[in-house]
């Protein structure tokens, strides 16, 4: 009885290592495997943009990473979410080796409530999920969650925030010919706030920059149309034009969208546009994914937004890859595995492993019957054996009489 429990636990043992495995670990590779790197289409050149030397640089993005915090978030929920966080990203890293990652905001769940503590604690646990080796740069765009929306934020939340994420108001970053336009979305409210004033007067600067490397009022000769990376998707009425497959589900794309809310103000989306003039903008903040032509008055590019990369706010969430030369670039976003399907996976296991172990036990039964029933070869070996000692029965006294 004792030895029958303990085989029992051991097959149940079995099952949930067998299970477990492949639902926390290997469907992260079998899902992330199927994504590689774009390459570049020569048709698609920029051809007012001398041809780059440089090799082309590749880009990881992800968003909305939202780890949990201690008022909303429940324990089991949170070790959850930030476990599939932490295979998704590192097996991408492992995969498909990205030069560089952006975040494009809303690392953390409750950045504007939580104390200094709790701050520092989630601080050190976003760079152990999403630790990259040393020859991955990482930059980090400040979101809502972070700091709060516009009316809530203190210059201590955005200094906090900015000194442990290496984060400014504004940047412009150029990597091998490519300019990367960094931007705060809360600090685009226009109203001279402390934290907006010198986030316009950055953008005056970096206006000035972009324009130099274009050689219009300098001498320098570096430029390409920048890539514009922010939280707060450009002003749009909703996201009922976006037809994406990561796209939001029905009815929330039909929701209006509240301008400095769920994407930027018209004022600030015409500002931007006019003063950076991108060849593609990449946000977040409404969780879903989205692509659509940029405003005017950029004649030309398109606007993604990537949707959270954490499993608790999309069944769906991907990262993007992105390939830039000065004149080009090619993007690919690669699904990662999806919760419907590893509940779906868990359930369907743990149905086979039970029909599985009851046909083991089933069939050792079915064995004995059959042999005492004599269905199967094996009652030939029976019938052998019992003939043998009827032979004995019946002849051994004579024979031993002869001696
Ligand atoms: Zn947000």
């Amino acid at each position: 009885m004792k030895r029958t429990f303990i085989f029992s636990c051991i097959k149940i043992l079995v099952g949930v290592a067998l299970l477990m495995t492949y639902c926390e670990v290997l469907v992260y590779y079998v899902t992330q495997m199927n994504c590689a790197w774009p390459t570049l289409n020569p048709l698609n050149e920029d051809k007012t943009i001398a041809k780059p030397i440089e090799e082309p640089l590749r880009i990881m993005v992800i968003t909305d990473t939202h780890l949990l915090g201690s008022i909303d978030g429940y324990w089991v929920d949170k070790v959850r979410r930030e476990w599939q966080m932490y295979m998704a990203f590192q097996t991408a890293i492992k995969l498909h080796k990205p030069e560089v990652v952006f975040v494009l905001g809303d690392l953390l769940d409750e950045g504007q409530y939580c104390s200094e503590e709790e701050f520092d604690y989630n601080t050190k646990r976003f760079y152990d999920l999403f630790k990259l080796p040393e020859d991955i740069d990482m930059y980090i765009i400040v979101g809502n969650h972070d700091i709060g929306f516009h009316y809530r934020v203190t210059t201590h939340l955005n200094e906090r925030f900015n000194k442990a994420f290496n984060a400014t108001a504004v940047q412009l970053i150029n990597i091998r010919g490519n300019n990367f336009v960094l931007v705060n979305s809360i600090a685009l409210e226009g109203d001279d706030c402390f934290l907006c004033k010198p986030a316009e007067a950055e953008l005056v600067r970096v206006e000035k920059e972009l324009k130099c490397l274009q050689n219009i009022t300098c001498q320098k000769s570096n430029y390409s149309r920048p890539i514009l990376m922010q939280h707060y998707p450009l002003y749009r009425k909703s996201d009922e034009e976006c037809t994406d497959f990561d796209a939001a589900p029905y009815p929330e794309i039909m929701e209006p969208f509240k301008e400095k809310r769920e994407c930027l103000s018209k004022e600030a989306t015409t500002q931007l546009m006019e003063q950076i003039n991108p060849r593609l903008a990449l946000s977040g903040h409404t969780h879903h994914g989205c692509t659509r032509k940029l405003p005017h008055p950029v004649k030309d590019g398109v606007e993604i937004t990537i949707p959270s990369f954490n499993l608790r706010n999309k069944n769906n969430p991907n990262y993007l890859l992105g390939v830039f030369a000065a004149n080009n670039y090619e993007l690919t976003k690669c699904e990662m595995p999806k919760e419907s399907t590893i509940i779906a996976i868990y359930i369907f296991g743990i149905v086979l492993w039970v029909v599985f172990i009851n046909w083991l036990k089933n069939r050792r039964k079915i064995s004995y019957n059959k042999l005492l029933n004599k269905k199967l070869p094996f009652w030939y070996i029976k019938r052998g054996i019992q003939q043998r000692k009827q032979y004995l029965k019946t002849f051994s006294p004579h024979f031993l009489e002869k001696f």
